[in-house]
């Protein structure tokens, strides 16, 4: 097995990806490297020493540069990088130039990447363009479906971790066509998700978030899948929570030649920035002011360094996320930084069914989950414990009594209102008690002790919508048992949850 999974968080996972020149851990971005032009931008070890073991590199270009001497040479030298390469088969230029002018033959460039010493090598696809009709989208499915089965032989007796692309671009329906008949290639190792960068300016991250969503629930869940220019730190967290492994992106030497600094929030002009809000090797030495007076070259490779530190930070926060099981909370948080973000989390929510069925059912500890908003209400923890409370309470019968949950009282039963129901008699031995709150509706009291519903923690002031929600579930428990059951609704006023009118309607007077 050449990748191993050994974390999990929604459909997110930390994996052990193994190629021949040794393991990355993913999450796993892949700096570009130009072939050409890298010693005068990044150079190779100092990309290593930021904390990248792999980058990606242009076959294509390498071919087209050192031709036979590359073989010899190897990939490793003429970039000059000891970790692990990935090679591209040049389909970014394909996308660029177009086919007629740009010329690469499927098996020739498949032999020369096992030639050159490619860890990891991407077949030659044809990329779906983002400006595509449907038919030559359609097209770019066939023809990439076609070129994986004439590598074939190439792919299974060679050592290197090869990767076929999925296409279809914003056509989901072809995007899905391309997962399944890839999924029916043995071979390959890994799969990969193009071309965003095109479709990020067109159409923003929402649409992104459609093409991995459904390329990952039909590709086989024990393959790593990258995805081809997610770039900026801003799309990571999202990416990584639908399953995305690996990155690559040439964004942090384009953003920097350009005088553009990343953060994780977003982008800056370097010229519009009075402070750097980092402490990177860069942002520690230099005043923004300096930075712009540095000759243009020299701001590019200094402000790449600093991009680069950015997009490991944003993995490592990530990576430490999925470990705590917080990843969803930090999706949440990185929604707020930019409208684009938050369409595109409501867009991961139309899919949160496919991820409750990945997400692991317990962690190693069980923290406490944050509640903030209506978005927290999709969490996959939440969804399944509701499917969970809605099949217990279908058995319900006799009397059941409703009390108000106050989330700074927990576990329930240490909460004022039940033992003041207790006390008074309101409670008995034959009673069922249900607890109703926000975010979760209904909990029967006896399973307070159970995970989460001791351990989370949210604001007592909400949106009507996750009040409405609750009263919906209250008022299908009452339809569901008018005939079998008696049901008792106590309210207290000090909560916005247990105002008395909000049931009014329920219930009898
Ligand atoms: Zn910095």
């Amino acid at each position: 097995m050449s990748f191993e999974i050994r974390d999990k968080d929604l459909a997110g996972r930390i994996g052990r990806l193994k190629t021949k020149s040794g393991y990355i851990e993913t999450p796993a971005f892949f700096p570009v490297i130009n072939p050409v032009k890298q010693d005068r931008e990044v150079p190779a070890d100092k990309i290593m020493s930021i904390g990248f073991n792999q980058v990606i590199t242009n076959a294509f270009i390498i071919k087209q540069v050192f031709g036979d001497r590359a073989r010899e040479l190897s990939v490793k030298k003429i970039i000059n990088f000891s970790g692990v390469v990935m090679t591209d088969s040049g389909a970014y230029q394909l996308l660029r130039y177009g086919k007629d002018r740009i010329r690469i033959e499927p098996e020739e460039i498949a032999t020369y990447q096992v030639e050159i010493g490619s860890d990891i090598a991407v077949i030659a696809d044809i990329p779906t363009r983002d400006d595509s009709s449907y038919e030559e989208a359609k097209e770019s499915v066939e023809e990439t479906l076609r070129r994986a089965r004439l590598t074939i032989e190439k792919v299974r007796e060679s050592d290197v971790l090869w990767v076929l692309p999925i296409q279809g671009g914003v056509y989901v329906d072809l995007v899905a066509r391309s997962a399944r008949e890839a999924s029916k290639i043995e071979g390959y190792g890994m799969y990969a998700i193009g071309s965003p960068v095109t479709v990020l300016e067109k159409y923003g991250f929402s649409k992104i978030v459609d093409m991995v969503a459904v390329a990952k629930s039909i590709l086989p869940l024990d393959k790593p899948v990258h995805l081809f220019g997610g770039g900026h730190p801003l799309i990571i967290p999202l990416m990584v929570a639908l399953g995305v492994d690996t990155f690559d992106s040439a964004s942090y030497i384009l953003y920097a030649r350009d005088g553009r600094y990343m953060t994780e929030e977003g982008t800056y002009k370097i010229t519009d920035l009075e402070y750097l809000p980092c402490e990177c090797e860069v942002c520690s030495r230099y005043t923004p002011k300096e930075l712009i007076e540095l000759e243009e070259k020299e701001r590019a490779k200094i402000l790449a360094v600093h991009n680069l530190h950015v997009i490991n930070r944003e993995l490592k926060r990530v990576k430490t996320a999925l470990k705590e099981g917080r990843l969803w909370e930090l999706i949440e948080e990185r929604a707020r930084t930019h409208p684009s973000l938050r369409e595109a989390l409501n867009t991961l929510i139309k899919y949160v069914d496919w991820i409750e069925r990945l997400d692991p059912r317990f962690k190693g500890d069980a923290h406490a989950i944050f509640l903030y908003d209506t978005t927290s209400y999709h969490r996959p923890e939440l969804i399944r414990h509701r499917g969970l409370i809605r099949s217990i309470l279908k058995e319900r019968r006799g009397k059941i009594i409703l009390l108000p949950g106050n989330p700074d009282e927990k576990p329930f039963r240490n909460s004022e209102i039940y033992r003041v129901a207790l006390s008074r008699g309101v409670i008995s031995d034959e009673s069922h008690v249900l607890v109703y709150l926000p975010y979760f509706n209904l909990v029967p009291v006896e399973l307070d002790q159970v995970y989460p519903y001791a351990q989370f923690e949210m604001p007592l002031t909400m949106e009507s919508q996750l009040i409405n929600y609750m009263t919906e579930e209250i008022s299908k428990l009452i339809s569901e048992k008018t005939a079998e059951a008696e049901i008792t609704i106590l309210t207290c006023s000090k909560y916005a949850w247990s105002k008395q009118e909000l049931f009014k309607n329920l219930v009898k007077q």
